[in-house]
């Protein structure tokens, strides 16, 4: 090699490293991915190991990463990535320059057929690695998902029928406990271990045991039929107005009170089923002569309505479990900055807080988010008062655009500010 060849490179390399990922990703064969999350990430197959949602390329901050794999902060460390390159040999490096430039390394290639021929033949031998590694790391993801489904629903059968939940809801609801409405699925674990201090970010964190306590554990039910998981709400019928016990962070006792709800196994796609159901072969289902569906958030805010309305015959009643699961993954395009929240970043800077959009995400799974009933005509979707109210409006509103997709009436109806519908149940008995 000349002097005058090695400058070359060594200019085209420097340029190739000045190149900013968002710059980098027209060049690449990177079109397919879309930003299918709020957070400004793209997200899509990877052209190296297959999938579907494996990449995830986030320009703003620059980062990327290819689930279980590799991932980096430059373009070139991308490219030869998503090439089947190798970046530690210098004909690959050069190679993954070029990709990110969109033009050829100068002065010509110096690489002789057999040469070519044996890149060709290590990126397909890299990419059948990749394949097969992803496919194991996929396998694996679904057996632990299949266990921790049936961790959750083995807590629900043992759970008894009869039992303190039946207390909590009558006192939450004000009402005496043969008023409330029947929700054959609700269930009691007597002796329910709260766990705390599991931390995905810290592998070696150890969960410690804070107390344990009876809980009420409701399902979560697929569209299928099938439980994929349970939802847990602790009890503590000493403790007003809530009935739910103060959990208190041992590690930060001056912080949060931790929630004394969990889920466990999968509820997204799923719903908690209340009044309106019934089991078949071992699966939960809803009736299909009842056109009506109204599902709130929460267990109790939903029964509020149901036993405010009868509960009517023609209707189903479900809770989401949370306002993620109701309202569905939303349109990453339509976020926008909170009129007014603010919250510190890691350098103490206050910077907006982004709501997520109205508008729902193009293209849903139906297990990203609650399914109607098949047969539900007119669903009535209740919001929580007690929330953030931007964020829940517009969660709402994204619910509401979502299910009205499949023709049916949708209605939301909102307790007033600062309550929920349980709540006001209980105030209006204390007036009389
Ligand atoms: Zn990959």
């Amino acid at each position: 090699m000349t002097g005058s060849q090695s400058s070359a490179r060594d200019l085209f390399v420097e340029e190739a490293r000045g190149v900013e990922l968002t710059a980098a990703l027209s060049n690449l064969p990177l079109s397919h991915l879309s930003d299918r999350i709020a957070r400004g990430e793209l997200i899509g197959s990877c052209p190296a190991c297959g999938g579907t949602d494996r990449l995830g390329v986030n320009p703003g901050k620059p980062a990327w990463v290819c689930r279980g794999s590799a991932g980096g902060r430059d373009a070139i460390g991308l490219a030869a990535h998503v090439l089947g390159l190798d970046a530690s040999r210098a004909g690959d490096f050069l190679e993954a320059c070029a990709a990110v430039l969109g033009r050829p390394v100068p002065d010509g290639s110096t690489e002789s057929e057999d040469e070519r021929r044996e890149r060709q033949a290590r990126i397909a031998e890299r990419k059948r690695q990749n394949e097969e590694a992803a496919a194991k790391r996929d396998r694996e993801a679904n057996d632990f998902r299949a266990a921790e489904q049936a961790r959750a629903r083995g807590k629900w059968l043992y759970a008894k029928p009869d039992g303190q939940h039946v207390v909590y809801l009558a006192r939450r609801l004000d009402c005496y406990a043969h008023e409330l409405p029947i929700a054959p699925f609700l269930r009691t674990s007597a002796n329910e271990t709260y766990w705390h201090g599991k931390d995905d970010r810290d592998p070696r964190a150890v969960p410690v045991e804070l107390f344990t306590r009876p809980a009420m554990v409701a399902p979560f039910v697929a569209p299928s039929g099938h439980v994929i998981g349970c939802h847990l709400t602790w009890i503590d019928l000493d403790r007003r107005p809530k009935f739910r016990p103060l959990i208190i962070d041992p590690k930060d006792p001056k912080g949060e009170p931790l929630p004394s709800k969990k889920m466990r196994g999968t509820k997204k796609g799923g719903m908690i089923p209340l009044v309106g159901f019934f089991e078949l072969d071992g699966l939960i289902l809803p009736d299909p002569h009842r056109p009506r569906f109204v599902v709130g958030e929460g267990i109790e805010n939903t029964l509020a309505i149901a036993l405010v309305e009868g509960p009517r015959a023609d209707t189903i009643y479900a809770s989401a479990g949370d306002l993620g699961n109701l309202a569905g993954p939303a349109d990453a395009k339509g976020r926008f900055a909170h009129p007014t929240l603010k919250k510190a970043d890691r350098n103490g800077v206050l910077r907006p807080v982004w709501v997520g959009s109205p508008t729902p995400k193009p293209e849903q799974a139906p297990d990203e988010a609650l399914q109607a009933p098949p047969g539900a005509r007119d669903i009535l979707l209740l919001a929580d008062g007690d929330s953030e109210v931007h964020a829940t409006a517009s969660a709402m509103a994204r619910a509401r655009t979502r299910l009205e997709a499949s023709g049916a009436l949708v209605t939301v109806a909102w307790p007033p500010r600062g309550s929920d519908f349980a709540d006001i149940l209980a105030l209006s008995s204390f007036g009389q």
